[in-house]
């Protein structure tokens, strides 16, 4: 059974059972703090398992992308190593949101591998949970009867809570679970070591497929749990696994998802895949990382230095790192995988066949930036071993290596075996827990659970349409970390506050009661779908009402910006080519910034007209046309795009300006004519073939002008009030370079002279011919009259000083001959004189130099040389 079979029979089958069939979410999480990327299928339904929101089917099915690189489920160093764990991966999943219970789930999961797919119940193994006597459960004795039915006892295993207890993070919706594993060895092997011993050890042909989550209690902070209202049902099946399984292989890498892939790898390194053990690990870690990172750009996360990027930005570069050691690979060659890749996937992932080309050029130029990095480590590698006297490398060089210059410290142990020395780990893995530790400390934060005040049901926004409320506030919670000191989180039965989304920061304002006592709101957003206000206080009366009233003005400021990054997309579109996407946006109340795909630099021309088309729809004080919960198809029949990595429900809000039309929830001026002006400030690049641009409107364009006009006169006046000022300018800059080449050729005159004069005033002291003086010279004029001396004067000795702006600087010079024969160390000299001028300094034993902060020390400096020689 092919893998598309696989996955459109589950889909088929869920639906059959009446679940309404979900496109996968995008990987890449924007509204919770908690998680960075989905990693597991039930991660996009959090708000349906917390209850601040209602699916509009209690059953649902999917796949989902899950990526398990970060936080509490990271399986990157596993990855290449094994062969059934990977980075991004498919998750099937079926889920009851308060509907059927343990009964349908276990029935309907046993029906669909046994007499759908056709799986022999002999390989099968499940689990149910054994208790636990710290949350005071015992076994879960109702799943275990209705497993009963289906497979003999012995193949029931009592799991712990480690394997058998699902937990969503240290606080929410968790719940017992029955893990359904398969046995793929051959019979002989099976004949040796009974399955059962092998299940949850790690075994690569005895492995779980499939989770059935029951969610029946909250985890509340202080560890404690409640059984929640609702009942829940969570599945997850590893697609890969799965089809392994299905298709009668022993590795996910031999199924038909990896194997396209992996041929494509062995063609363009001319290795075979299952010949060396090394090569094998780097062509599979290749193979998983090329489909995490290629997803998530067509998710729109780009690899970054921080964050969720930076992740991405790690993939890359193992699977880089992974090519240039055991493949050889020196040359950029990962992005030649995405043809394959969009070629299999782009079917039931479109997104990565339309973005294709962009994915390429972003991994090309991550690929090419990092094997640069690679290089010059290796000379700074090659460095650190030349100075190293032992037979080890201290962990703290190797820490540098890999903290400030992003060289991998598994490659400088490679490479310092090769050449038969050693790393001290021990140091290297200290420097890098202290590391850890530091930025730990400042992340730190602690948060309590929620105080209900009222049953508060969803919270409406209110803000599109009035920035004051009557509100109540219907729960709250203390947040601690070590950057914010105490805040708390505001939750209220409607609200005027916007929360930061789609780019739009959240609002400010403050609350008022009838007593008159204010909080301010210090900022708003959202989490998992529930508006949170950020405060510093806790209001006084905070059972009685508020009026809630947002910063207009800086709301104002926001919706100019906004609006106007709507007609700086349209705008782009028109001027550059519709192949223009936007790839990231940010709206604040003084600057909006928009990033977006087009693969050159926008010329002068470009950014006019780019500017004029946005100037010409604000004079054309074109009105706002807002259409809210039109249905999706609507708004795009109508003309608006959908961005990747975006989720959108049925239902939508489409904002109009003209031609100009967006699917958005931000909010917007009434006509464009109130942005009054737009102005481009800057443009560049951002990544391959992304570009950012960053503009202004309505007061910061004046203020914008204001400064720069401000500038022009100041230089102006500083000019003399030059008519022409560039002219005057420029005239002053050449006038500037003439002098230049005048004073340095009057210097080379001077030296010439006082060489002349100086050779006169040599000394033979000893058989030395000795000299010390102060000359009105720079660093460059005393080495070069040194160097000039030394070259016509056998034994000679020599101490020049100078004093330049406030500084003193000693120069020595000493024969070879001198240095050998009487044993003199110019870098000594200018050490012990470098104390007269409080400074210090060094060089060669026949040339060295100091500096000093103090020149009234050069006299006693010179006077103590002549010591050296007598
Ligand atoms: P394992 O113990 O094998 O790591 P898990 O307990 O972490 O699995 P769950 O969190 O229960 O797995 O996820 C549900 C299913 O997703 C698993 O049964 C498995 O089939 C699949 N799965 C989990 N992690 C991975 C991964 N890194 N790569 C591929 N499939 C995975
Ligand atoms: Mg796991």
């Amino acid at each position: 059974m092919n893998s598309q079979e696989v996955r459109s029979k589950f889909l088929s089958f869920f639906e059959e059972k009446k679940h309404s069939i979900v496109p996968s979410a995008p990987m890449v999480l924007k509204d919770d703090p908690t998680l960075m990327f989905v990693n597991s299928g039930m991660a996009p339904f959090k708000e349906y398992f917390l209850g601040n929101a209602q699916p509009k089917n209690n059953r649902i099915a999917d796949t989902q992308k899950c990526l398990r690189v970060s936080g509490k489920h990271n399986d990157l160093e596993e990855v290449g190593y094994d062969t059934y764990h990977h980075t991004l991966f498919e998750m099937l999943g079926n889920w009851s949101f308060g509907d059927y219970f343990k009964k349908e789930a276990i029935a309907w999961a046993w029906e669909l591998l046994t007499e759908v797919y056709g799986i022999d119940k002999d390989i099968l193994y499940v689990s149910v949970f054994e208790g636990s006597e710290d949350d005071g459960l015992g076994m879960d004795t109702e799943a275990y009867d209705i497993w009963k039915q289906y497979i003999s006892e012995d193949r029931i295993l009592k799991g712990n809570k480690k394997d058998n207890f699902w937990e969503m993070g240290d606080q929410g919706p968790c719940g017992p679970c029955s893990e359904i594993h398969v046995d793929i060895r051959s019979a002989e092997e099976k004949a040796k070591v009974p399955g059962k011993d092998l299940v949850n050890q790690d075994h690569p042909q005895v492995v779980e497929i499939w989770n059935l989550v029951f969610m029946q209690y909250n985890r509340k902070a202080n560890g404690s749990l409640e059984p929640l209202p609702n009942k829940h049902i969570d599945t997850g099946m590893g697609f890969e696994r799965l089809c392994m399984v299905l298709q009668n292989v022993q590795s996910n890498y031999d199924t038909d998802v990896f194997k396209p892939i992996i041929r494509e790898i062995e063609t363009i390194t001319a290795k075979t895949y299952g010949k060396e053990e090394k090569a094998d690990v780097a062509i599979r870690v290749i193979s998983d990382h090329v489909r995490a990172v290629a997803f998530s750009i067509a998710d729109g996360q780009l690899p970054s230095n921080t964050g969720a990027g930076y992740v991405i930005r790690r993939i890359l570069r193992r699977a880089v790192r992974y090519g240039f050691t055991f493949l050889d690979k020196k040359e950029p060659f990962i992005y030649r995988l995405v043809d394959v890749l969009s070629n299999r996937m782009g079917k039931a992932f479109p997104e990565l066949k339309a973005q294709k080309q962009l994915i390429e050029n972003v991994i090309k130029e991550e690929e090419q930036s990092f094997l640069r990095t690679l290089d010059q480590g290796l000379v700074l590698l090659n460095r650190i071993v030349d100075e190293t006297k032992s037979d080890t490398v201290s962990g703290e060089k190797a820490f540098e290596l890999y903290d400030t210059y992003g060289f991998p410290i598994d490659l400088t142990a490679l490479i310092l075996s090769e050449k038969g020395l050693k790393l001290d780990e021990k140091g290297f893995n200290e420097q890098l827990q202290k590391q850890k530790n530091r930025s730990r400390a400042a992340s730190e934060m602690s948060t309590d659970d929620w105080t209900i005040l009222a049953e508060d049901g969803e919270e409406e926004f209110v803000g599109y349409d009035t920035l004051e409320a009557q509100v109540n506030i219907t729960r709250y919670r203390k947040v601690t970390s070590k950057k914010d000191g105490d805040m708390y989180q505001l939750v209220f039965n409607l609200t005027p506050f916007y929360p930061e989304g789609g780019g739009q920061v959240g609002d400010k304002g403050y609350l008022e009661d009838a007593h008159g006592d204010v909080v301010y709101i210090l900022d708003t957003k959202k989490e998992n779908n529930v508006i949170i206000h950020f405060t510093k206080n806790l209001p006084k009366h905070i059972n009685e009402s508020f009026k809630a009233v947002v910063d207009a003005k800086q709301r104002y400021r926001t919706e100019c910006n906004h609006t106007a990054t709507h007609l700086l997309h349209q705008a782009l579109r028109e001027v550059l080519g519709t192949h223009v996407e936007q790839k990231g946006s940010a709206v604040h109340s003084k600057y909006l910034r928009f990033d977006f795909s087009h693969f050159s630099k926008l010329t002068v021309d470009e950014l006019r007209d780019v500017e004029n088309f946005v100037n010409r729809r604000i004079e054309g004080k074109l009105p706002l046309v807002e259409m809210r919960n039109i249905p999706k198809e609507e708004a795009i029949a109508e003309g608006a795009m959908s961005l990747f990595g975006e989720k959108y429900g049925d239902t939508v809000r489409a904002i109009r300006f003209g031609k100009s039309i967006e699917l958005c929830g931000g909010t917007h001026v009434k006509n464009t004519a109130d942005i009054w002006h737009f102005k481009i400030v800057s443009e560049g690049a951002v990544a391959a073939g992304i570009r950012r641009i960053e503009a202004i409107t309505n007061d910061a364009v004046k203020d914008f002008y204001f400064e720069n006009n401000r500038a022009y006169f100041e230089m102006k006046d500083l000019l003399n009030n030059a008519k022409e000022p560039v002219k005057a300018l420029q005239s002053l800059q050449e006038e500037n370079t003439n002098l230049k080449k005048q004073i340095e050729s009057l210097l080379k005159d001077k030296a010439k002279n006082i060489k002349g004069e100086l050779k006169n005033e040599l000394e033979t002291i000893n058989g030395v011919q000795f000299l010390a003086k102060k000359l009105d010279l720079d660093a460059a004029g005393l080495k070069d009259v040194a160097f000039e001396l030394g070259g016509q004067f056998n034994n000679l000795f020599l101490l020049l000083a100078t004093d330049q702006g406030g500084k003193a600087l000693l120069s020595c010079y000493i024969s070879k001959e001198l240095v050998e024969s009487k044993g003199l160390n110019a870098g000594q000299v200018v050490r012990e004189l470098g104390k007269y001028i409080q400074g210090g300094g060094g060089g060669q034993p026949f040339f060295a130099t100091a500096g000093g902060k103090n020149p009234g020390g050069i006299v006693d400096a010179l006077e103590n040389a002549k010591n050296y020689i007598s």
